[in-house]
C-alpha cells in the first residue's frame, strides 16, 4: 500500500513528505494506523547526527494507533485494536514474558522478521538506497510493527496522551521508579525538564518524594516542571 511518510535523507536537512511503498505485515509482525506520534528528543538527535541511524529513514518511535491487520503468528494482537508502540519489543519467548505480559520480559530483541523488514520509498533519490523504518516508525500514515511491539492502550486515553507512553513516560517513570529506586521521603534534583525529564519529575512524585528540585535553562521548561511535580488538588 502507499502512504504518506515524513523520510529523513540527510543529518541536518528537513523531512521530506512524501508517499512510500509500505509492505504487507509479514509473519509476527502488525500493520496500524497511526494515531498520533510524538517528537522526542532522540529523534532530533538523529536528524542532527548527534546520533547514527542508516539513512535514509522513517522515524517515529514514540507512537499509537490502531491496529488494521496482522501477519501470519500473531495472536496478542488483532485488527481494531488500540495500542502503544514499543520500539524496543522484546523476543516474546522468554518465560516471564509468557508468564506475566510483554513489559516483563527480560530480553528486548524483536522477533526475527522485524529485524530484516524495511520498505522501500516510491522515489528513491539517486545513489540512494530504500528508506530503513526504525521500529516503530511513528511518522508516517501507517506503519508495520512487531507484534510484540504492540502494548494494549486503555479507551479512556486520546492517541496523542497515549504515544508519550512510547517512550517519554516509560523512560522518564522508570527511571525515577526503576532506576533510582525513589523512596517515599526522599528528595530528587531532575535536571533537563523536557519530555523525559518531566516524566522523571512525575515518577518522583509517584514514588512519594517529597523535596523534588527542577532544573533547566527554560523559564517555560521550570514553569510547566514545577506544575506537573505537585500532586493534583483534590
Ligand atoms: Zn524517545
Amino acid at each position: 500500500m502507499r502512504v504518506t511518510a515524513a523520510v529523513l535523507y540527510d543529518v541536518n536537512k528537513p523531512y521530506s513528505v512524501e508517499t512510500v511503498e509500505l509492505d504487507p505485515p509479514k509473519r509476527g509482525e502488525v500493520l496500524i494506523k497511526v494515531g498520533a506520534a510524538g517528537v522526542c528528543r532522540s529523534d532530533l538527535h538523529f536528524q542532527k547526527g548527534e546520533a547514527t541511524i542508516a539513512l535514509p529513514a522513517v522515524l517515529g518511535h514514540e507512537g499509537a494507533g490502531t491496529v488494521q491487520a496482522v501477519g501470519e503468528g500473531v495472536t496478542m494482537a488483532k485488527p481494531g485494536d488500540r495500542v502503544i508502540l514499543s520500539f524496543v519489543p522484546n523476543c516474546g519467548t522468554a518465560t516471564r514474558a509468557r508468564a506475566a505480559g510483554p513489559t516483563s520480559a527480560t530480553s528486548t530483541r524483536a522477533p526475527p522478521a522485524s529485524s530484516t523488514t524495511t520498505r522501500r520509498a516510491c522515489t528513491p533519490r539517486p545513489g540512494r538506497t530504500a528508506p530503513t523504518w526504525a521500529r516503530s516508525r511513528g511518522f508516517a500514515e501507517y506503519a508495520v510493527v512487531p507484534e510484540m511491539g504492540c502494548v494494549p492502550a486503555p479507551a479512556s486515553l486520546d492517541f496523542p496522551q497515549l504515544a508519550l507512553i512510547g517512550c517519554s513516560v516509560t523512560t522518564g517513570v522508570g527511571a525515577a521508579v526503576f532506576n533510582a529506586r525513589v523512596q517515599p521521603g526522599d528528595s530528587v534534583v531532575v535536571i533537563g525538564c523536557g519530555g523525559v525529564g518531566l516524566n522523571v519529575l512525575q515518577g518522583a512524585r509517584l514514588a512519594g518524594a517529597t523535596t523534588i528540585v527542577a532544573v533547566d535553562v527554560k523559564d517555560t521548561a521550570l514553569a510547566f516542571a514545577d506544575e506537573v511535580r505537585r500532586p493534583p488538588t483534590p
